[in-house]
């Protein structure tokens, strides 16, 4: 995840100002020190990092701590606040009828954000459209239009066709029926003249609402003149960061927004469609300080408690706040964590298990794979209601009878068993926090 140094070694550094009221300039100035250096090595500029540097030093030594508040929550609730000042509101994105153009580079992920942001759009209710004018890469034409029927969303491009302006045009027509076109562009190896006059001439045929730069998480410093060609040529109102999963760097967004005063719209942090999220600041810059992320947190959990489509079903996900965690909690547990995505960036989300407390717990308490997922579900519906209720009173002779007749291996119940008790473990250090952290916490993220 982006920045991802500066959550943990920031979490440390003001690890040691637990317990204390005031602040001395020594604990400023290492703090700002940890700020620079975890800002710089994920390539943001040497400026942005100067003026962010400066104005936290300017609070935490100027401004008083509220009464009651502690040294380290004053610090991090100025670094939260400057940070989200930096990266700036998420681009606005009204759910109206639109159209999209996405500019960018070959290879940064504009085709597969495309297909997502249709996806994105249809889980909001709208009818979305992938336009696909790329017709300089060879499987640009394939690779959208198989993502878009994953997406399950429409799909126009032409891959006789070598205009894409007539494409685009075409695209438009074609895709009448749907209210958000998103129009997908060809990127070549760097910024040639005539792929700024090829996008020049689609702006002008699908006059777009707005322009949209897709950039790699790991572009670095490039990303500055980059952004500022797109903007000159067509105007970029929005960034899209990509791969955001495979990089703890993540700066050169910064700077594009920056130079084209613009904002980021969306987060891709996968290659499947639903590996998308709307960038909000409050958030991103919560989990990135490892307080976690209850609004993408929620969304998830609410969509894929929606696909779980269980009605007569009374079990919601805030269950595992109170009393005690069964099997069968854990069972619609991973019936609903198989939707919303890998276990850890899950849990990076949920607040105080996001930061050092994760790093606590052995390796593989949330190593719950597709395979073991499925072996674990068919055991468990070979359980009686009295074993899924109280797990604790499966013995070993339980052990082998549930084994037989689910087909499976003695060792995998235990297994599962294992795998329930440390969750169930994470869910009582999570219980513990306490009303009052989690309401802080909720607090502090309405804010
Ligand atoms: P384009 O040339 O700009 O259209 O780029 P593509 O959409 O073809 O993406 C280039 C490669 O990056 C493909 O292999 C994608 O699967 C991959 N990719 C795109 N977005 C992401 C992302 O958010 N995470 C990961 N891991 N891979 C991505």
């Amino acid at each position: 995840m982006v920045l991802d140094n500066l959550g943990s070694s920031l979490r440390s550094s003001l690890d040691t100002l637990q317990g204390k009221s005031r602040l001395d300039e020594e604990d400023v100035e290492e703090i700002i020190k940890e700020i620079q250096r975890s800002l710089l090595s994920a390539d943001v500029e040497v400026d942005l990092v100067m003026e962010l540097s400066a104005s936290i030093e300017e609070r935490a030594t100027g401004e008083e701590p509220p009464a009651g508040t502690s040294a380290r929550d004053h610090v991090l609730r100025i670094v939260y606040e400057e940070l989200v000042d930096l990266v700036g509101e998420s681009t606005d994105l009204p759910l109206e009828p639109q159209t999209i153009l996405l500019a960018g580079l070959q290879g940064s992920g504009k085709t597969t954000s495309a297909a997502k942001m249709a996806w994105w759009f249809s889980k909001k209710g709208l009818r979305p459209a992938v336009i696909q004018t790329d017709t300089f890469r060879p499987g640009a034409y394939d690779q959208a239009k198989e993502m878009c029927e994953r997406a399950e969303v429409s799909f126009y491009g032409d891959p006789d066709e070598e205009d894409p302006v007539k494409i685009a045009r075409d695209g438009l027509e074609e895709t009448a029926e749907a209210d958000v076109h998103i129009v997908d562009t060809a990127g070549r190896h760097a910024l040639e003249d005539d792929l700024i006059a090829e996008i020049e001439e689609i702006e002008q045929a699908v006059d777009p609402d707005r322009s949209l730069l897709v950039l790699d998480a790991a572009i670095g410093q490039g990303a500055k003149e980059q952004a500022r060609e797109f903007d000159d040529a067509i105007g970029i109102g929005g960034v899209v960061v990509t791969k955001l999963d495979g990089t703890a760097k993540g700066g050169g967004a910064l700077t594009a927004v920056n130079e084209t005063g613009s904002s980021i719209a969306f987060l891709g942090t996968g290659e499947t469609v639903q590996d998308i999220e709307r960038f909000e600041p409050n958030g991103f810059i919560s989990r990135l300080l490892g307080m976690g992320d209850l609004k993408q947190l929620s969304e998830r959990v609410e969509r894929a408690m929606a696909e779980t489509g269980d009605e007569d079903d009374d079990w919601e996900p805030e269950d595992i706040m109170e009393g005690s965690f069964t099997l069968k909690d854990m069972q619609k547990q991973m019936e609903a964590m198989n939707r919303m995505g890998p276990l850890d960036q899950v849990m990076d989300m949920i607040p105080g298990l996001g930061g050092g407390m994760m790093d606590e717990l052995p390796d593989d308490a949330m190593d719950v794979t597709q395979d073991r997922m499925r072996a674990f579900d068919v055991i468990m519906d070979s359980m009686t209601d009295d074993e899924l209720e109280n797990p604790r009173s499966i013995g070993a002779s339980r052990v082998r009878r549930i084994a037989r007749g689910a087909g499976e291996e003695e060792e995998t119940v235990r297994e599962l068993l294992e795998q329930h008790k440390m969750m169930e473990q994470t869910i009582q250090q999570f219980q513990g926090m306490g009303e009052g952290d989690m309401q802080r916490m909720m607090k502090k993220l309405q804010n």
